[in-house]
């Protein structure tokens, strides 16, 4: 049995938590306990392999940034970074998201880092603050997958794009 483990990152109120309850239980329940960390594990099977699945959906990471970040960095194999569409300053953190994980990436892994940048709330897309070429590109500059997805509205998107990254994921595990 492989374990795969997973973290998400993003600003406070991205949607980290919704996202990662959709992928888990399909359903979209609004609101969480946002005071601690959590850490889900399912399993599952991909191509016919059973995996056990470990996610880890930290609190709040905005302000103290740094130190919150490190455990994950160093635990994940892969990450999903979440921002809002609807809010500029949470794509601009997950800018520097991305940046501290190919930092802290650089001396210890070899291959690629599996991350999926993920828009959230597309729903919001009338008060859009952040345009899908923007997110395309800024996951292309960083080798990410990409996908704007409404954790309250789909649940196919959000299992297309968590599988897309455990295979990646599985791929780099190999090369270990
Ligand atoms: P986290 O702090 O990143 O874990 O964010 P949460 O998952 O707790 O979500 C923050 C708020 O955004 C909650 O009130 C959610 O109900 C709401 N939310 C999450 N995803 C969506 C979405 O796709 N669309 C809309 N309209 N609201 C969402
Ligand atoms: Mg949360």
């Amino acid at each position: 049995m492989n374990d795969i483990k997973l973290a998400l990152l993003g600003s406070e109120g991205a949607g980290k938590s919704a996202v990662l309850v959709r992928f888990l239980t399909k359903r979209f329940i609004g609101e969480y306990a946002s005071n601690t960390n959590s850490l889900y594990q399912k399993r599952l099977s991909i191509d016919g392999r059973q995996l056990n699945l470990e996610v880890f959906d930290p609190c709040s990471q905005s302000g103290e940034s740094r130190c919150i970040l490190e455990e994950p960095l160093d635990w994940a194999d892969g990450f999903v970074v979440v921002y809002t569409i609807s809010d500029r300053t949470s794509f601009l953190n997950a800018k520097n998201i991305l940046a501290q994980i190919k930092e802290s990436r650089r001396e210890t892994c070899k291959g690629e880092v599996p991350i999926c940048l993920v828009g959230n709330k597309q729903d919001l897309c009338h008060s859009r603050q952040v345009s899908e070429e923007e997110g395309r590109s800024l996951a292309q500059e960083n080798k990410c997958i990409f996908q704007e997805v409404s954790a309250a509205e789909n649940y196919l998107e959000i299992s297309n794009l968590f599988t897309k990254l455990i295979r990646h994921v599985m791929e780099q595990l190999k090369h270990r």
